[in-house]
């Protein structure tokens, strides 16, 4: 029962223990990660069912709670962090950047302007940075120059700050008062996120005005294509304000040609945003840089520590060349929000960088991790990860039932067995419901595509090569069967 003199609250000696047991609890998690089937395997309505229709009256002891998370919750788990998960793309953990979220938790800080904790906004312009430096980004993107960087929820909002930005720049700020003409058009390939797409819509664009530019062998951007589409929409009396490239897209990891469509956004005045939400992590190792070669001729760029970077959801990196824009687009002073220090123009107000106001103090989380590992930490784990996936694609070119479907310049493998679509799909299904492992599929040419993403923290060789026998043995299984 609770004790109605502590006010129903947590005691500090309470916390101290059941907090010690929660992080007791984590380190059993990831240890014994690898008995739990990958995939989970619960039915819709499964967990729902178990857990009560309305909230407990009176309090529960922290016990009771555990004891539904081991018995309700975990069986409804997917398990992202485990090495077996070859599915979607990583979004992967580490224990420097679990500790940083739970220290950002404890401090409980609203980051909004620089006043409100001046150690959040510091830090993160710091870190940022850092990772400017690490990238080998253009100095126009560090916070020295005229440019900077924000940590944002997702690609997908940074996508959308990139496209108002964009259209702000292109309107000259009057798209902000007076509203959308429906005259302006963005340009994306075909194999681009769907974020885009969705930030096109929010942003009053409009699909309408949004062009799937085709794409070639490598599932990279066309650029004659994308001249002709920016040529016809200048006759038709259109405004071209906006393409997306993306390194490493989505369903395959194809790179587009930032030298060509940058000196096409140079010639037409468009603003080029760089997606590389995965990919870009692979550009800290200097081998590797070279997926961002022509970045010089960007205006933004975002990448997701939390998906290859062992940082945990969320945390994505968006730099802008040209701040003022930016803040230009996104500033709205209330009274309540004034303080001496945004007016003196001296600090970030990162409010200002993204569509929310509140923010975490996510930079800490992402400092614990570039401090933990060390830029060669990283390195070595990323080169790690892409060896794995090369060494994957190797064995699926010497096969002789499997082909592989795509190029694999990192650390993603699209494969096909040579059965076709059914028998892939069918493959797929059987693996995924048998738990040992998990890994999804994507379409090409209407070809039911295999996807091995290798980049979750602790996946190993031996990991890899199960995975593979694995594939190959539920195979011929099939085979017999069919
Ligand atoms: C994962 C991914 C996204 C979406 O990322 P969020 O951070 O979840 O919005 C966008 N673009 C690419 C290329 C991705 O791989």
């Amino acid at each position: 029962m609770i004790d109605k003199m502590t006010n129903y609250h947590m005691t500090p000696d309470e916390f101290r223990k059941q907090g010690k047991q929660m992080i007791d609890w984590i380190a059993d998690y990831y240890e014994n990660i690898e008995k739990y089937p990958v995939l989970s395997q619960v039915k819709s309505g499964d967990i729902k069912d178990q857990l009560p229709d309305s909230a407990p009256t009176e309090s529960e002891s922290f016990g009771q709670i555990m004891s539904d998370v081991n018995s309700i919750i975990m069986p409804g788990i997917t398990h992202w962090q485990s090495p077996d998960f070859f599915a979607y793309f990583p979004a992967n953990t580490s224990g420097p950047s679990i500790l940083g979220d739970l220290l950002s938790s404890g401090l409980g800080v609203q980051g909004m302007l620089w006043a409100t904790s001046p150690a959040c906004t510091e830090l993160e312009t710091r870190v940022l940075d850092w990772l400017a430096e690490m990238l080998q980004l253009p100095e126009k993107f560090k916070s020295t120059s005229d440019g900077g960087a924000v940590i944002q929820d997702t690609a997908s909002s940074a996508a959308l700050s990139a496209v108002l930005a964009a259209r702000e720049k292109k309107t000259n700020y009057q798209t902000n008062d007076s509203g959308c003409l429906g005259n302006l058009v963005a340009y994306i390939s075909n194999q681009t996120h769907s974020s885009v797409e969705k930030a096109i819509k929010i942003a009053g664009i409009g699909k309408n005005n949004l062009r799937l530019i085709g794409v070639d062998e490598n599932l990279a951007m066309r650029i004659d294509l994308l001249e002709n589409a920016i040529q016809k929409d200048l006759q038709d009396g259109l405004i071209p304000f906006f393409v997306c490239a993306t390194v490493g897209t989505t369903s395959t990891n194809a790179i587009d040609p930032l030298n060509e469509i940058g000196n096409i956004c140079l010639k037409y005045q468009l603003w080029m945003h760089i997606d590389a939400a995965m990919s870009g992590t692979a550009a800290i190792c200097p081998e590797y840089r070279y997926i961002l070669d022509g970045i010089e001729l960007a205006d933004s760029f975002s990448f997701n520590p939390h998906k290859w970077m062992f940082t945990n959801f969320d945390c994505n990196c968006f730099f802008v060349a040209d701040r003022s824009v930016l803040i230009k687009t996104l500033s709205i002073l209330p009274e309540y929000l004034k303080n001496q220090a945004t007016e003196s123009g001296a600090v970030f107000d990162y409010r200002d960088w993204h569509i929310q106001l509140g923010r975490r103090f996510r930079s800490l989380k992402l400092w614990f991790v570039i401090r933990h590992y060390g830029v060669n930490g990283l390195r070595y784990h990323i080169q790690e990860h892409i060896r794995l996936a090369q060494q994957f694609a190797g064995w699926v070119r010497s096969s002789e039932e499997f082909d592989l479907v795509a190029p694999a310049p990192l650390n993603l493998v699209c494969f096909a067995h040579k059965n076709g679509n059914d028998f892939n799909r069918k493959l797929l299904e059987t693996i995924n419901s048998r738990g040992k492992m998990y890994f999804t599929h994507t379409v090409i040419n209407g070809q039911f595509v295999l996807r091995m993403s290798i980049a979750q923290t602790n996946t190993n060789e031996e990991h890899v090569r199960q995975a593979w026998e694995n594939i190959q043995e539920t195979a011929k299984e099939l085979m017999d069967v069919y």
